[in-house]
């Protein structure tokens, strides 16, 4: 197993290779870059000994069985953020490919395919969870989007897509289970000194852009009595979202883009937009919360005498992770030795998609320091192969 996870690590060193921008992993949806690394993660399911296809929108499938057994899927992504590190989402891939490996020649419990997806981060395109609703045969979002640089999603897809491919749902018809392994993200598993974690649920969350407009005016004369600053309301509100955030104990409430206009140092805002985003484990108390946070904005607007405008961009509920399934991973974790906590995914992930088709279960490993999208991204080699034990024990197992 070691050997594998050895193998898995320098797959990871070499698909950070692929990148639109030497010096950093870059890898968005519809680039080169993009289509490189699904080339490199091909042949090696081929090497595996799996039947392969891309899908219209650009997923690399890999399939190992007849169909005559029930299904596994193994899943994670392949595009990056910007500035990306090699693991958040590729090592999943890898991990899936590992396993297929190792159940090479053997005769397992269950069919597996490897869904590596296209497009999770939406990190080029203002798309959602791309990949997997298209894997799963879900209309395509609008194609005339466009990213930064005014190229439409219809190109993107053009190149990184499969045109030739059949529509429809890419979810095999024995699927019983789809597994994702990911690194955790956060800092508990380090801290607790354990290399695994079952994840228990993906937080749901809701995303608000809240946009303020009160009046500009000299910053000499205006009195502080007489002014309708935009600013000051967007931070107030800030600092209470973050306040009833508290107050809920496990309720989480960033914000995260702040724009001032004219944003010149003696002028008063007339404008600011702020982001808040709020995340629950609970969807009836992120709805409370949700609610909370709007009324507090409608009651600082109206104290401050600015209009304020909240538009809700989405708002996400919270995914169970099958417990059987969990139970099955924990099972296979004891099996060499480990004891792994449960825990709650706060970031969303792809098999928050696929939980609408059949149940899901997530893996967490160890990551240093708890930190991702960032190049100082680290697993060790040691944590990858306990992940790759527990997979490879679900698959091949009864
Ligand atoms: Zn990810």
């Amino acid at each position: 197993m070691s050997a594998a996870a050895a193998r898995a690590m320098a797959r990871a060193d070499e698909l950070a290779g692929c990148t639109e921008r030497p010096g950093e992993i870059t890898r968005r949806y519809g680039t080169p870059a993009l289509i490189a690394a699904r080339d490199l993660l091909e042949a090696w399911m081929l090497e595996a000994g799996m039947r392969t296809r891309v899908d219209r929108a650009g997923n690399l499938i890999g399939t190992l069985g007849a169909g005559d057994r029930p299904g596994i899927l193994i899943g994670s992504h392949f595009d990056t953020v910007v500035d990306a590190g090699r693991y958040d989402g590729t090592l999943g891939i890898l991990l899936g490919i590992g396993c297929g490996e190792e159940l090479a020649g053997a005769e397992p419990a269950h069919d597996l395919t490897v869904a590596a997806f296209c497009d999770e981060e939406g990190a080029r395109f203002p798309t959602d969870y791309f990949g997997s609703r298209a894997f799963l045969g879900r209309p395509l979002p609008d194609v005339a989007m466009t990213d930064a640089e005014g190229a439409t999603l219809a190109s993107g897809i053009e190149l990184a897509g499969n045109g030739a491919a059949e529509p429809g749902s890419g979810l095999p018809a024995n699927a019983v289970a789809y597994l994702e392994a990911h690194i955790e993200q956060g800092p508990v598993l380090e801290a607790a000194g354990h290399p695994l974690g079952i994840v228990t649920s993906i937080t749901g969350g809701a995303k608000l852009m809240v946009a303020l407009r009160g009046t500009a005016g000299h910053a000499g004369t205006v009195p502080m009595g007489l002014r309708r600053d935009a600013f000051s309301a967007a931070a107030e509100i800030a600092l209470a979202a973050e306040a009833l955030a508290r107050d809920d104990g496990e309720a989480v409430a960033t914000v995260g883009q702040v724009a001032v206009s004219p944003g010149a140092a003696n002028v008063i805002p007339g404008r600011a937009a702020i982001s808040i985003d709020l995340r629950h484990q609970d969807d009836n108390r992120r709805a409370g919360l949700l609610a909370r946070v709007r009324q507090m904005i409608a009651e600082v607007a109206d104290r401050r005498g600015v209009d304020a405008a909240v538009e809700v961009i989405h708002d996400e509920r919270s995914v169970r992770c099958d417990p059987a399934l969990g139970e099955r991973m924990r099972a296979a974790a004891r099996a060499i030795g480990l004891d792994p906590p449960s825990l709650p995914s706060g970031a969303g992930h792809d098999a928050v998609i696929l939980s609408d088709h059949v149940p899901v279960a997530m893996l967490f490993v160890r990551c240093a320091g708890g930190i991702s999208h960032n190049p100082a991204e680290s697993v060790t080699t040691a944590d990858v192969a306990a992940a790759l034990a527990v997979l490879t024990a679900v698959v091949g197992g009864e």
